[in-house]
C-alpha cells in the first residue's frame, strides 16, 4: 500500500512538472558560431517562441566545431526533459555519410519536433575578386587552378556540401578552409584572406546588398524574389544542369522527452512560425517558412530520412569524409 501510495505521489509530481513546463530557461543548442545564418534563424526563432512558451527565457548555445557534430552530439546525450533543444540544418543528414566515428544516431537519437524554414544558398566572392559575373568567375577559375580557396563551416556543413557540388559540378578541386561557422569565413571573406564561399542567403543577403562581397549565383532551381538576389542567375542557368541545394533547418530534443513536452513544443512552433514578425524578417533574408506537412513530427522524421538517402551516394561519390 505504502510502495503504491509512493508512485502515485511521484507519478502526479511529474504531471505537475509537465502541466508547468517549461518554468526555468530553455536552452537551444546551435551547432555553429554566433552571428551566423544558423544563429540568425535560432535567434529570430527563439523571439517567436517566447509568447506561445508563456514568456519563457531562451537562451542561444553556440557549440561549433566538427560541421555542426560536437553540437548536436550535446543535445543527443542532454536530459530529456524540454530544456535542451537542437536547431540544425541540411547537416543533420549529410554527417552520417561523412563521419565514421559519429556520437549519436541522427534518427534514434532525438525526437523530431517540426521543420522550420527553406533557406537557398549564394555563390559569393571576395570584394577584390577580378570577377564581375558567373562567366568571368569561370573563367578566373580556370585560369587560377590549384591556387583557390573555398570557405567553409566544416565537413558537414551546408556551405562544404553546396562546396562539394560545386567543384564536382565544374571539375576543379579547390583547397577547403574550414571554419565553425560562416560568421566567422564572411569575416575572412570580407578581408581577402579566402577566395569564396557558398552560404545561406540569411548570412549573404546584406553583404550583397551593401555591395560588400562579389555575389555570382544562387544554388536553387528558380531565381529568387527577394530584391537583393532577383538579379543573380541560378547556377543550373550559368551553365551546371540540374544544380540545386538549399539548406532547410529543424528543430530537435533528445530522445525521450515526454510527449506532453513535445506537444507543447510543437504546438509553440507552429504559432511561432506564423508571428509577423519572424515572417518578414525571413522573407527579407530569401527564406521560406514550413507550412507543410513537415510541421509536424513524423513527416519532419521522414524527410530527414529522405535527405540521408539522398545525400549518401552523392558524398561517398565525392570520398570525402572524416574520423
Ligand atoms: N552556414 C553554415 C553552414 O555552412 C553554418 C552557420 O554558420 O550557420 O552550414
Amino acid at each position: 500500500m505504502k510502495r503504491f501510495l509512493t508512485t502515485c505521489v511521484l507519478v502526479a509530481a511529474a504531471h505537475t512538472a509537465l502541466a508547468d513546463y517549461p518554468d526555468k530557461p530553455i536552452s537551444i543548442v546551435v551547432p555553429f558560431t554566433a552571428g551566423g545564418p544558423t544563429d540568425k534563424v535560432a535567434r529570430d526563432l527563439a523571439e517567436a517562441l517566447r509568447k506561445p512558451l508563456g514568456g519563457a527565457t531562451i537562451v542561444i548555445d553556440n557549440v561549433g566545431g566538427a560541421g555542426g557534430t560536437l553540437g548536436a552530439t550535446k543535445v543527443a546525450r542532454a536530459a530529456p526533459d524540454g530544456y535542451t533543444l537542437l536547431l540544425h540544418h541540411i547537416g543533420l543528414s549529410t554527417a552520417p555519410a561523412l563521419y565514421r566515428n559519429m556520437q549519436y544516431k541522427t534518427l534514434d537519437d532525438f525526437e523530431y519536433l517540426g521543420m522550420i524554414n527553406e533557406v537557398p544558398m549564394t555563390l559569393i566572392g571576395k570584394p577584390s575578386l577580378p570577377a564581375e559575373n558567373y562567366a568571368e568567375l569561370a573563367k578566373w577559375i580556370d585560369a587560377n587552378k590549384g591556387k583557390i580557396n573555398l570557405a567553409n563551416a566544416g565537413l558537414g556543413a551546408a556551405s562544404h556540401l553546396c562546396g562539394l557540388l560545386f567543384m564536382s559540378a565544374i571539375k576543379i578541386d579547390m583547397q577547403t578552409v574550414p571554419y565553425k561557422g560562416t560568421a566567422p569565413a564572411m569575416t575572412d571573406l570580407l578581408g581577402g584572406q579566402v577566395d569564396l564561399m557558398c552560404d545561406q542567403s540569411t548570412n549573404t543577403t546584406s553583404q550583397i546588398e551593401g555591395g560588400k562581397v562579389k555575389a555570382y549565383a544562387v544554388t536553387t532551381a528558380k531565381r529568387l524574389t527577394t530584391p537583393a538576389l532577383a538579379k543573380l542567375p541560378t547556377l543550373d542557368e550559368a551553365g551546371l544542369k540540374g544544380f540545386n541545394v538549399s539548406v532547410w533547418h529543424g528543430l530537435y530534443a533528445p530522445k525521450g522527452t515526454p510527449k506532453p513536452v513535445l506537444d507543447k513544443l510543437n504546438a509553440a512552433l507552429r504559432t511561432a512560425l506564423k508571428d509577423p514578425e519572424f515572417m518578414k524578417r525571413e522573407e527579407a533574408l530569401g527564406a521560406v517558412i514550413i507550412t507543410d506537412g513537415r510541421l509536424g513530427g513524423a513527416e519532419h522524421k521522414r524527410f530527414v530520412e529522405g535527405e540521408i538517402n539522398k545525400w549518401a551516394p552523392i558524398i561517398k561519390a565525392a570520398g570525402q569524409y572524416a574520423d
